[in-house]
């Protein structure tokens, strides 16, 4: 019998809450395997740790987390504590020292689940983003000087690296090429930004040297949004930078009926460090306690770590148990227009796990 180690930080809002159910049904996942056991650790850090102590984490919390197989992440953010604060004081306090630089976004629509785009079925939606997470317009580089002041100015400096880019450009043509359409789209704004996004154009057609069978193409990213929208089965595997992957990444869970359903993994491919799965949401306040947060992004999420530690069929069986739970319209929260809440939706899909074959 396998044990995972699994570091559980819940976070904020909403994020406590779909963790707590995200737990509940990996626990069924692997009381239904039989073959491995989850050793989970729950870690209370965000904004209310901030509260108390200051930080985000302790100090050591990067030491703590290098033991774990797989980190489960719910989301960060208050109203009352400044938004940069908290991305940059535990996402990205993790992502960063792991290295977890390829983000993975995968976008489908669910069995039940009705896209806002008329007529679009999962036939034509079927997308993986692979977001740049390491550096870019995220690597937190400029200044301010002449502070409120008239003549003040900001810079805020994207920094891309050959390494960089080539790495996240490898990543994301193999993906490409494990996918039965093997189509790569690599989206940047070549035409306005002279230096980096140049720099993208020309890696790109380096790599995809490397990768004859697969059939890329170069987008920019303001058309793009437009052919997501208008043209979505013309997608399957896109790649594009921290920013642009960013926002790209949330129009594409909002067509796939709610962001409340799309889930993340930030990976360090090479498995040096711990990789982290999370739904692509925020800690939503607005809806906050009221028992009604999707959880299924969270879920998919966990599909995603399931694979990840190698247990594929505990992965698809998951899968499985969600799509037979969305395709029930009486089992969709309020984001898809139901009246269901996290708890009947977790409770759902624990029972389709247990007793799927
Ligand atoms: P962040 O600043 O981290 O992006 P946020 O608090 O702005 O977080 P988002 O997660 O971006 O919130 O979500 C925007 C809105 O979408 C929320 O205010 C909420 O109404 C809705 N929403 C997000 N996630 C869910 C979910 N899992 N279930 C239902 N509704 C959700
Ligand atoms: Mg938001």
């Amino acid at each position: 019998m396998k044990t995972y180690k699994i570091a559980a930080i819940p976070g904020d809002g909403i994020g406590k809450e779909v963790v707590a159910a995200g737990l509940r049904v990996l626990e069924a996942c692997s009381s239904r395997d039989g073959n491995f056991k989850l050793d989970v650790a729950d870690f209370p850090w965000g904004s209310d740790y901030y509260k108390a102590h200051g930080v985000l984490m302790p100090e050591g919390g990067i030491d703590e987390l290098k033991a774990f197989d797989a980190i489960y992440f719910g989301a960060v953010g208050a109203p009352d504590v400044p938004d940069h604060l908290t991305l940059w004081g535990l996402r990205l306090a993790i992502c960063q020292p792991f290295d977890q630089y390829a983000n993975v976004r995968p976008t489908r629509i669910l069995p039940g689940i009705e896209s806002p785009l008329r007529g679009v079925t999962a036939r034509d939606l079927d997308w993986v983003i692979v977001r740049e997470n390491s550096e870019g317009e995220y690597a937190g580089q400029g200044g301010r000087s002449h502070r409120g002041l008239p003549e003040e100015v900001a810079t805020e400096v994207s920094i891309f690296t050959r390494a960089g880019v080539s790495r996240i450009m490898r990543f994301a043509f193999q993906l490409a090429q494990s996918r039965p359409r093997k189509l790569l789209t690599v989206v940047t704004k070549s035409n306005a930004q002279r230096h980096g996004m140049v720099l993208w154009d020309e890696i790109a057609r380096e790599v995809a040297n490397d990768f004859p069978d697969v059939i890329w193409d170069k987008m920019l990213v303001d058309a793009m949004t437009v052919r997501m929208t208008l043209n979505p089965g013309s997608l399957d595997t896109i790649v594009a930078t921290n920013l642009h992957a960013d926002i790209l990444s949330d129009l594409a869970a909002a067509l796939a009926g709610s962001i409340g359903i799309a889930p993340t993994a930030n990976l360090n491919p090479e498995g040096r460090f711990p990789s982290m799965f999370e739904p692509i949401h925020g800690s939503a306040f607005d809806i906050t306690g009221k028992g009604i947060a999707n959880p299924v992004g969270t879920f998919w999420s966990a599909v995603m770590m399931l694979e990840h530690l190698g247990e594929a069929s505990a992965a698809a069986r998951l899968m499985r148990a969600i799509e037979r739970v969305t395709a029930d319209p009486a089992l969709h929260t309020p984001d898809l227009r139901g009246n269901a809440t996290t708890e009947m939706v977790t409770q759902a899909v624990c029972a389709a796990i247990l007793g799927a074959n």
